[in-house]
């Protein structure tokens, strides 16, 4: 089998209701989907991982310039190799980043043309899965205002409750004073309700602050506290953990096998999240798991993109060890993005749902999806 031709397709809508996260704020949704043609009439689909304020035209530009050239007449079932010449051509301006999460598009892309024609869901490719369904957690609380929002936030912890989640991640990072308020307002919703919370500064804070939050947390019971500082400075969060007893999450901003061995060398997480549109895709994403489970840390996949990125992730969860095992150990749980994306649901014939807070790893070949041409054409980025 060849790789006849690669189209990549950047796609980008304004949102009728911006929001913030600690970073900026997010006034439109976009992603960098990508197609891999061969010669056997496989199709292959990936996207690069675009975060809330990164514009997708990077990923494509890389993907069109720089990976392409390497791709065409190759084997897409040869992955390993293909992934480490991608890597390769690309480290002396790459390593992180955008051009990263462009070998991500391609690499999910090969992986989805393999398990096509394997007639095989991807998980099986990688090794079985560990679980055939997954919990969600739903990932909200962003902000319509800034500050001051705390009581709305309380009744969208009830709402996400409604929808059935037991799980879910609040996005602080604002102000010591205005966390406090909005986690004092959601843990008062939420008394007497079975919830499993989890905070994410998206690196809002300096060590100092970043400690300070986590004592005030204390009492939540947090399953994890992420990304409590800037992701390049490693001995930071190896301070937030020596300081804290919760366990500290991060990685969505880190990538590949090189990028995980310094944060795990450093001991700066409990909880690993390379998302597998930025991390390197299928293949580096099985370097990052070994090399988590020899340091003794837990992957629990992070997955922002849209829905070509969740049912790679989906897949990629179903095949996840647990870290520490037990009868009853702890097992990964998945990121379920409550936020407006208008086109996440319309991309894909069956997009993902959770049903009473749960998600079935799906079984269809490759990442079981079929892509809705008519959206990439409609959301098409100028
Ligand atoms: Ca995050």
């Amino acid at each position: 089998m060849k790789i006849t031709g690669i189209t990549v397709y950047p796609l980008r809508t304004a949102l009728e209701h911006p929001f913030a996260f600690s970073q900026g704020w997010v006034r439109q949704r976009s992603a960098t989907i990508v197609e891999v043609a061969t010669d056997a009439g496989i199709t292959g689909w990936g996207e690069a991982f675009a975060q809330g304020l990164e514009p997708p035209a990077i990923a494509t530009a890389t993907i069109e310039h720089a990976l392409t050239p390497l791709l065409l007449g190759a084997d897409p079932r040869d992955t390993e190799v293909l992934w480490h010449r991608m890597y390769h051509s690309t480290r002396d301006y790459g390593r992180k980043g955008s051009v990263i999460a462009a070998i991500s598009a391609i690499d999910i892309a090969l992986w989805d043309i393999c398990g096509k024609a394997a007639g095989l869901p991807v998980h099986r490719l990688l090794g079985g899965a560990f679980r055939d369904r997954v919990q969600a957690y739903a990932t909200g609380f962003y902000r319509l205002s800034g500050q001051g929002e705390a009581v709305r936030l309380g009744e969208e912890a009830l709402a996400h409750v409604a929808a059935g989640f037991r799980a879910m991640k609040v996005k602080l990072g604002y102000g010591l004073a205005d966390d406090a308020a909005v986690m004092q307002s959601i843990g008062t919703a939420l008394a007497g309700h079975p919830v499993t919370l989890m905070v994410d500064t998206n690196h809002a804070y300096g060590v100092a602050d970043a400690i300070r939050l986590g004592r005030m947390l204390e009492p939540f019971n947090l399953r994890w506290y992420e990304e409590p500082v800037a992701p390049e400075h490693a001995a930071g969060y190896r301070e937030v953990r020596r300081s804290l007893t919760m366990p500290i999450a991060g990685g969505e901003n880190e990538h590949t096998l090189y990028g995980f061995r310094d944060f795990f060398a450093a001991g700066a997480v409990d909880i690993a999240q390379p998302d597998i549109g930025s991390a390197g895709g299928f293949t580096a994403c099985r370097h990052i798991i070994a090399l988590a489970q020899a340091h003794g840390v837990q992957v629990n996949p992070h997955v922002w993109g849209s829905a070509i990125a969740q049912a790679a992730s989906l897949q990629l969860i179903a095949a996840v060890p647990v870290a520490h095992h037990s009868i009853f150990a702890e097992e990964p749980i998945f990121e379920y993005d409550r936020s407006s994306h208008p086109f996440r649901q319309q991309l894909v014939d069956e997009p993902v749902q959770q049903h009473g807070g749960w998600i079935d790893i799906p079984s269809r070949p490759g990442l079981g999806i079929e892509v809705n041409r008519e959206v990439l054409t409609r959301y098409r980025a100028a």
